[in-house]
């Protein structure tokens, strides 16, 4: 490679819809952190789509998609033996490695990497954003790359051994969608709200050990009986719901779930996921996917009127908050992964006090996601949910090559199709 050569890349134009394939220079080392990736698959995701609705205030013509899996190709003068006291992968990538990368850069050595919010690192950049150019091009450009690529070539990075058996569309989905679905079900999980109903504990005891017991009735069976919804059933929302059951079925926690989506193909798809996973993956409860009428009526009956533990709001759109509002019981959590662009929250501060909400918003900070996200797709457990392309439970629907990338984005954005995954080379 050198200064001049053209690649493939799958362009974004203002002020909307307007998705070109064109010829653009291949990207060159322009500082010694940076690392050259050719791009073996680039997928498709929803966030994407903020920016191809004109909804991104964005005004600058760029490379699109924030998640990519590839080899690298180059690296700058960062990387060697003499980079010992940096981030592993100073010292230890090497060309030809192959390597997956988080949706956003992170230096790996700030304050808030040093503390695993890798989302909010000090130079956090979004791939395929007018500020760093994106995964949907046969080569691409990583910034801090000795700490943001996790290298799939070195064995020691996996938690159970080399996973030379696990599809490569399969791997793409740890840029942001599995990791992120991971961390929506920790986040919610993990709440204090949630805690008397995991412990089996009232309130402050569940947190405090210490502290003197209420003279309430003991909790009964059903209210320790985590129930929660999902809000958006699109790829997120169902790695977020395969993390959520993973994480209950290991604990054998008693549950119910919900999840909700307007749209009746997005619910058959989460149907056929559920179905695809065994007894023992979906652990001590039961799974419903339905439209949002259906999910209060079905709440309504679960909880005698009280409302979930918790909502998770994937969506990123003021109805889907405005419905978690009405699901969630008094004390009870929103965690909310969804990529808000409305000015204003549909609540005012008094609806939050008389509820006792808590909310939880932000970006996943995938790169610290990694390892829990390996577990799911390391321990070979979700093969038949991400490692199939196009089958009635893959969350791939097709893997097409940039002569389709123009309708993709039209079929996607429309709803028509699930995920998507391009094969630059193809
Ligand atoms: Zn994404
Ligand atoms: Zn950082």
């Amino acid at each position: 490679m050198g200064t001049g050569q053209l690649q493939k890349a799958v362009r974004w134009y203002p002020p909307s819809y307007d998705i070109r394939v064109e010829d653009v220079p291949v990207p060159l080392i322009q500082d010694p952190d940076d690392a050259i990736v050719k791009v073996k698959l680039a997928a498709l995701c929803g966030a994407d789509l903020h920016i191809y609705r004109g909804h991104g205030g964005v005004e600058k013509i760029h490379t699109c998609g924030h998640e990519f899996i590839g080899e690298v190709v180059a690296l700058g003068s960062a990387y060697g033996t003499h980079a010992k006291d940096r981030p592993l992968l100073y010292s230890t990538l090497k060309v030809g490695d192959k390597v997956v990368s988080p949706f956003t850069i992170n230096c790996g050595e700030c304050q808030a990497c040093r503390f695993g919010f890798t989302a909010r690192c000090a130079h956090s950049t979004l791939f395929g954003s007018p500020a760093l150019e994106g995964g949907q091009a046969q080569y691409i450009r990583v910034p801090k790359a000795g700490a943001t690529l996790f290298n799939l070539s070195d064995p020691k990075t996996w938690p159970n051994g080399t996973p030379t058996s696990l599809a490569d569309s399969s791997l793409l989905m740890l840029a942001d969608i599995l990791p992120t679905g991971v961390f929506a079900a920790l986040q919610c999980l993990s709440h204090p709200k949630v805690q008397p109903v995991l412990t089996g504990k009232p309130w402050p005891l569940s947190l405090h050990p210490n502290s003197a017991t209420t003279d309430s009735a003991p909790l009964t069976q059903e209210d320790v009986r985590l129930t929660v919804a999902i809000i958006g059933l699109g790829p997120v929302g169902i790695c977020t719901a395969v993390s959520l059951l993973d994480m209950l079925a290991a604990r054998r926690h008693p549950h119910r779930i919900v999840g909700v989506d307007l749209l009746e193909s997005r619910r058959e798809k989460m149907r056929a996921v559920y179905a695809a996973i065994d007894q023992e993956g979906r652990g001590l409860g039961e799974f419903i996917a339905c439209s949002p009428e259906e999910a209060k009526t079905t709440l309504g009956k679960w909880t005698q009127g009280v409302g979930c533990d918790a909502v998770i709001e994937v969506v990123g759109h003021n109805s889907a908050l405005t419905l978690a509002y009405e699901l969630v019981k008094a004390f009870g959590v929103i965690t909310s992964v969804g990529v808000h662009g409305e000015p204003q929250l549909p609540f005012t501060g008094r609806q939050m006090y008389n509820k006792n909400v808590s909310f939880d918003f932000g970006r996943c900070p995938a790169r610290a996601m990694f390892p829990m996200a390996f577990e799911i797709l390391g321990k070979f457990k979700r093969q038949d949910v991400f490692g199939q392309v196009g089958e009635r439970a893959s969350l791939v629907d097709r893997i097409t090559d940039f002569g389709q990338a123009s309708e993709s984005y039209r079929a996607f954005d429309k709803g028509e199709v699930g995920k998507i995954i391009f094969d630059p080379w193809k």
